[in-house]
């Protein structure tokens, strides 16, 4: 859900009027998740499957997997010999993880470069605007700073990427942190109705409210900050105001308002989902038709690279 309101949503916009590039980061996924990769090809089948039924449409777009195209490691090595280490070691997100993920060690080589991969993936295909949220603006002020030393290096090649900023409704998960896959407190677009019931039921709350005639405060609250807030409507929300603060409704009945909001617009997906899911040779069959597509575009930059930097 945090994917579909922070990153669909907004994809399927921008698709309508933009020459778009949307793709599988198998190869990022190993930064965090190297240990366990026994569910990496299941994982990248739904993930494209869960992009089609929200309607991201791979006639209107480039849908590929970045581990077919191995252009994108090459670039990632050259970017690499040039991008100083105390560049990376400054990236916002990189200290975040460091402290949220204590249980992995990701102190690899791999998740303090991947920045630089990231910015291999966007310039290969000389991506005019990367759209992002606020947490990956540094991301992408980093890639243009590597493409600056670049250009500045080996002369104009490549354009700097614009941040496309976009306004992401705050997501919280069940355990009242930022909503993520690496946090395992996500409400996904695949679970069952029941499944999604019982996480609703058991999301964190204003921790003040310990008894029914606690008083609470929405604002902090994380079912009103990411469920209410993006799914009930303006008379339940006040509603939810109204008896949080003044302890006149308990927090069960708070969710039970809004969980039917929450299955209800779910309910579509789930339903193009299980088409998609009986055919999923044909997915695969699009995913390898997009990526031959998106390789041509990616060696044709890599010509230019290896030309400017005399390796050809
Ligand atoms: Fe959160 Fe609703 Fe409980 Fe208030 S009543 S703390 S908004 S779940």
């Amino acid at each position: 859900m945090g994917h579909y309101h922070g990153v669909l949503e907004n994809w399927l916009r921008l698709q309508e009027d933009n020459e778009c590039y949307f793709f599988v980061a198998d190869w990022h996924a190993l930064t965090t998740n190297y240990a366990d990769t026994k569910g990496l090809q299941e994982n990248i089948v739904e993930m494209v499957i869960d992009w089609l039924s929200v309607g991201i449409d791979p006639v209107k777009s480039v849908i590929f997997q970045q581990s077919g195209i191995k252009e994108h490691a090459e670039l990632f090595v050259l970017l690499s010999m040039i991008t100083p280490l105390g560049w990376l070691e400054r990236n916002p997100t990189y200290k975040e993880q460091m402290v949220e993920l204590k249980d992995k060690d990701i102190h690899t080589h791999g998740f303090l470069g991947y920045p630089v991969l990231q910015t291999a993936d966007i310039i290969i295909y000389e991506a005019g605007a990367v759209p992002v949220g606020i947490d990956q603006a540094p991301h992408i002020e980093l890639s243009r700073e590597i493409v600056r030393r670049f250009n500045f290096l080996y002369g104009d090649t490549f354009p700097e990427p614009e941040t496309l900023m976009t306004a992401s409704p705050k997501m919280l998960g069940t355990d009242g942190r930022k909503m993520s896959k690496s946090y395992d407190n996500s409400v996904y677009l695949t679970d069952a109705p029941e499944v999604v019931d019982k996480k609703i039921r058991t999301m964190m709350t204003d921790t003040a409210r310990q008894r029914k005639t606690d008083p609470g405060n929405p604002d902090i609250c994380p079912v009103f900050i990411t469920m209410h807030t993006l799914y009930s409507d303006g008379d339940t929300k006040a509603w939810v105001r109204e008896g949080c603060t003044k302890a006149t409704i308990g927090c069960i009945e708070c969710k039970k308002r809004v969980i039917p909001k929450v299955l209800e617009r779910l309910e579509p997906f789930g339903k193009r989902r299980m088409e998609l899911e009986k055919d999923q040779g044909a997915v695969l069959q699009m995913l390898k038709e997009n990526t031959d597509k998106a390789r041509v575009v990616a060696q044709a930059t890599m010509e230019r690279v290896r030309r400017a930097m005399g390796l050809a």
